[in-house]
């Protein structure tokens, strides 16, 4: 199945990721995990991305649609996928749906007010990308791969406040571009995390 997973950011969308990519035995395909990746190992796309992702602001398209193209290519997504935040603007919805047009989009509902407090209290694990919350015990070391846990820098104040921003303006319509397709799946993203889960188990034995 090919799969998108929508929200802004802190709904949960890499939370829920690796549990559907386990469950439907589909890669995760995170393009902030990427970005990530590259800026630490210095990649020529690393320090493209690098001033974009201190701002909170969007790396532009043409760079991630190629990310994206190129990784979609791989044997491992002969079978499906599960993009996570991506698309994240009108251009890149239009370019995936001729790359590789998917099969519904699930989009975690959640309030923005609440959002700011889940990415300002996130931890994340520097090696394998786990997340994690303060509010619900987040240990010093990753408990799936040992590495460091860690604040990822966009998660401060400052960043956070820009990237709602963002989302809104850029990400947000493509709710209704997707209704409009046929392909959207609403989540209640506010639910506890196991809820939000089941949620989705549920919607995807439906389609
Ligand atoms: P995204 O990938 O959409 O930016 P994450 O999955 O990283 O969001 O979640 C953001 C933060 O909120 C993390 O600290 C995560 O542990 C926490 N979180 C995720 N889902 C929920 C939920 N349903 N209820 C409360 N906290 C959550
Ligand atoms: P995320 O981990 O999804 O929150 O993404 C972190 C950052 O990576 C974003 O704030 C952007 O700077 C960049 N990024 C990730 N995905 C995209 C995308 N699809 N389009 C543009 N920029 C992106």
């Amino acid at each position: 199945m090919k799969l998108v997973l929508l929200g802004a950011p802190g709904a949960g969308k890499g939370t829920q990721a690796v549990r559907i990519a386990k469950n439907q035995g589909i890669p995760h395909i995170s393009t902030g995990d990427i970005f990530r990746k590259n800026l630490k190992e210095e990649t020529p796309v690393g320090l493209t991305a690098k001033a974009y992702l201190a701002k909170g602001q969007l790396v532009p398209d043409g760079v991630v649609v190629e990310i994206v193209r190129l990784r979609l290519l791989e044997d491992d997504c002969k079978n499906g996928f599960l993009l996570d935040g991506f698309p994240r603007t009108l251009a890149q919805a239009e370019a995936l749906k001729a790359i590789a047009a998917p099969d519904a989009v699930i989009n975690l509902d959640a309030d923005l007010d609440a959002l700011a407090k889940r990415l300002s209290g996130r931890r994340v694990c520097g090696g394998c990308g786990e997340s994690y919350h303060v509010d619900l015990g987040s240990p010093e070391v990753c408990t799936k791969c040992g590495g460091a846990v860690i604040q990822r820098e966009d998660d401060k104040a400052e960043t956070v406040a820009a990237r709602l921003l963002v989302y809104k303006a850029e990400t947000a319509p493509l709710i209704d571009f997707y209704r409009a397709e046929g392909l959207l799946v609403n989540i209640d993203g506010m639910q506890d995390i196991d809820a939000v889960s089941a949620a989705i188990r549920q919607a995807l034995r439906r389609l």
